[in-house]
């Protein structure tokens, strides 16, 4: 499921949703009707936790001894299926969502 505007319904692409998060604006315009759009604190919270998979990928094959551009390419393909993902973990409201 990709994250769908909550002010006329429709679906944004993995390549909208990717370009909206590295902007890292709160307020996300769509791209069909022009709306602020806002992500729950909810999709922030998840997303803090899938941006550590890397980082806990990387510690064990460090510390087994694995040769670094192993591990390396490894941690990079990790990042890539993270960024892949990212946008299905999406969830937009119009409303912008108190943090605490
Ligand atoms: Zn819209």
């Amino acid at each position: 499921m990709m994250p769908t505007c909550q002010n006329c319904g429709q679906q944004w692409s993995w390549f909208t949703t990717v370009k909206k998060m590295f902007t890292l604006k709160k307020k996300m315009m769509c791209p069909n009707c022009q709306a602020g759009q806002y992500v729950t604190s909810d999709t922030l919270q998840k997303n803090g936790m899938v941006s550590m998979i890397p980082l806990f990928t990387w510690v064990p094959l460090s510390s087994f001894g694995v040769p670094l551009l192993i591990s390396a390419a490894v941690v990079i393909i990790v990042v890539l299926i993270v960024f892949a993902l990212m946008p299905k973990l999406y969830k937009l409201s119009n409303e912008e969502d108190p943090l605490w």
